[in-house]
């Protein structure tokens, strides 16, 4: 290619553009946030205030596209949190300790969602033919059946500019408007798929004090229970840069938290476990406590499209975004980035849309919406779209679930899935689903056994 151009300059993007750099002579980035990455969050991608977690898969695709990048992200503050100083609960009851990874493979990094983006802008503008321009995209050039451009209005300027290109890439996040663009021009917009999860995020940032918890990382899941009058909740903290945690405390529907610090830290204790309410307590609170809302996690189905122009294809948040609290958003990104190293590798004809991109990139949606709307159709407000087979999937997936909390392999198995390293098929396998259900069986024999024992202890 001679030139490509990458709509947006956030995780998606950028990973975009680096892939882009080994095809084309040329790959200009339109961003509409001129602020500079390294102030911390920006307005482009308002989440960035939020507690984000780098699952393993995402690591080893930011390894795989940045040589490099978990030694020198370590050396900028990064936090390779130590085995004992992370806790996993589970209704309030602390879980088998996750897996330590063998040696070589992905350790977990920690950091803010900007130090991240950070560090993967400058590598990325560190390859000499990407180019970035300050300026909001505002539409798409097409000729017959292909797209040969893009729209912008650079920053400061009026007059709409046009650049030319053999491959535009849309990542601009989950508002994009690619689908209104392909509508007025006569295509039609990749159906969308939505589930209402309306979540509810607060965060805040404390400076770490080790004579308050030696705790580094702690997630704390709690279902819903609506018999006992439980709500589904989860919360979490990491050591982050410049020693420093951040901590999130979450509700869904009508349970918000606010930007109030006592609300904050009454949450923290009364509906998380211990060091969560001795952080929020006793630590010192940097800056406040910022909030956000998302409605839906969301699909845009390109793959269903039965016209599709040439030229174009959509990355990250613009295809698929999921509900946080799983924090698959940037390994997804970074996954669809290696899709569509594999389609230009592959060879495809420039005339021809890019359809086969668009059915691996499939896969990565479908596995992340299979892991994280399957846990979400368990809260009281979420009434679907149920997949085939829900009620047997769930049965067995519960099954599976109960036998990770003291089962080893299965934890395992269940953590590659959840940190995207396998697909979420690999726990309907017949080893793991026996496995389960071998140790369900034995759990329900030792209850009996004590429930005929206990009368007689009494
Ligand atoms: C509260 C919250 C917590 C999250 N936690 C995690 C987590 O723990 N782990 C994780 O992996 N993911 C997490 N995510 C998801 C993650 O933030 C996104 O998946 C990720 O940022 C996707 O990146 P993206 O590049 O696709 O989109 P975005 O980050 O949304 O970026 C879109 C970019 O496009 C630009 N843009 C938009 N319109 C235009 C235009 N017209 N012209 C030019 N530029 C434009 C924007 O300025 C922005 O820079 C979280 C999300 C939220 C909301």
């Amino acid at each position: 290619m001679r030139r490509a151009v990458v709509l947006g300059a956030s995780m998606a993007g950028l990973l975009a553009a680096r892939v882009l750099s080994d095809h084309a002579d040329e790959v200009l980035i339109i961003e509409r946030d001129g602020s500079d990455v390294d102030d911390g969050p920006r307005p482009g991608a308002p989440q960035g205030s939020q507690v984000h977690a780098l699952l393993p898969a995402g690591q080893l695709q930011l390894e795989r596209w940045y040589p490099g990048f978990t030694e020198a992200a370590i050396a900028a503050g990064a936090v390779v949190p130590p085995p004992d100083g992370v806790r996993f609960y589970v209704e309030g009851v602390l879980r088998t300790a996750p897996p330590v990874p063998p040696t070589g493979q992905a350790t977990t990094l920690v950091s803010t969602r900007p130090f991240l983006e950070a560090m993967v802008r400058h590598r990325t503008m560190a390859i000499g033919k990407i180019r970035l321009v300050v300026g909001r995209a505002e539409g798409l050039i097409f000729d017959g059946d292909r797209v040969t451009g893009a729209r912008y209005v650079p920053e400061g300027a009026d007059e709409i500019v046009t650049e030319s290109a053999d491959l535009v890439v849309d990542a601009m996040g989950r508002s994009s408007r690619l689908g209104d663009w392909l509508e007025e021009n006569g295509w039609p917009r990749p159906p969308m798929l939505r589930m209402p999860i309306k979540l509810n995020y607060a965060t805040a940032l404390f400076r770490r004090d080790e004579r308050i918890s030696d705790v580094w990382v702690a997630v704390s899941t709690a279902s819903a229970d609506e018999a006992r009058g439980k709500v589904a909740r989860i919360g979490g903290f990491h050591v982050v840069e410049g020693d420093k945690w951040i901590m999130l405390v979450s509700g869904y529907d009508d349970d918000r938290p606010t930007r109030d610090v006592e609300d904050f830290t009454r949450r923290a204790r009364a509906h998380f476990p211990t060091p969560f309410g001795d952080i929020a307590e006793r630590a010192e609170m940097i800056g406040e406590v910022i909030t956000y809302h998302q409605a839906d996690s969301r699909r845009r189905d390109f793959h269903k499209l039965d016209r599709l122009p040439a030229g174009l294809v959509a990355a990250g948040d613009a295809v698929a975004s999921f509900n946080p609290v799983y924090g698959q958003g940037m390994t997804s990104a970074a996954l669809h980035a290696s899709c569509l190293s594999a389609y230009l590798r592959s060879g495809p004809s420039p005339d021809a849309p890019a359809r086969a991109y668009f059915e691996q990139v499939r896969v990565v949606v479908d596995a992340a919406w299979q892991t994280s709307t399957f846990s979400d159709l368990s809260l009281p407000h979420v009434d679907g779209p149920y997949p085939p087979a829900y009620k047997l999937t769930k049965w067995i997936s519960d099954v599976v679930f109960a036998a990770s909390m003291t089962d080893a392999a299965v934890n395992r198995r269940l953590d590659a899935v959840m940190t995207m390293r396998a697909h979420p098929n690999t726990l309907m396998r017949p080893g793991t689903v026996l496995r389960a259900l071998w140790l369900s069986a034995v759990r329900g024999v030792a209850r009996s056994r004590r429930s005929e024992v206990s009368p007689a202890a009494g």
